[in-house]
């Protein structure tokens, strides 16, 4: 692959990777590599009604899961970005052979090839 078709990936993995951590920065905490879920904060004198608690409740769950998948997508970017640095950027983590740039322009931080 050109190494200026590499500098493009790069330029929009870069861009998703800052706009994916601003998405999780508002839900959640990051603790080292680990993006931790805000826990609902109940108040001590306890205004809130069994029914309110259950709503927080669900509403953290909803919430953590969509950030398990910001932080997976996240993951995938950054082992892409290593990759590039390493100069082994499109190569299929499974059988080793290269990425078509075509799977790579509809997903710069693909692992694998669609069938691996
Ligand atoms: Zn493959």
């Amino acid at each position: 692959m050109e190494q200026s078709r590499i500098e493009q990936f790069k330029e929009q993995l870069v861009k998703e990777k800052k706009q994916l951590e601003g998405d999780l920065s508002e839900s959640a905490v990051k603790d080292d590599d680990h993006w931790e879920t805000k826990r609902p904060q109940f108040d001590e004198a306890g205004r809130f009604g069994e029914e309110e608690r259950a709503d927080e409740v669900e509403e953290y769950e909803t919430e953590a899961s969509i950030d398990r998948q910001l932080e997976t997508r996240l993951e995938d970017i950054s082992a892409a970005l290593q990759k590039i640095d390493a100069g082994t950027y499109g190569v299929c983590e499974h059988c080793k052979k290269t990425i078509d740039e075509a799977r790579l322009t509809a997903n710069p931080a693909a692992r694998t090839h669609v069938k691996c």
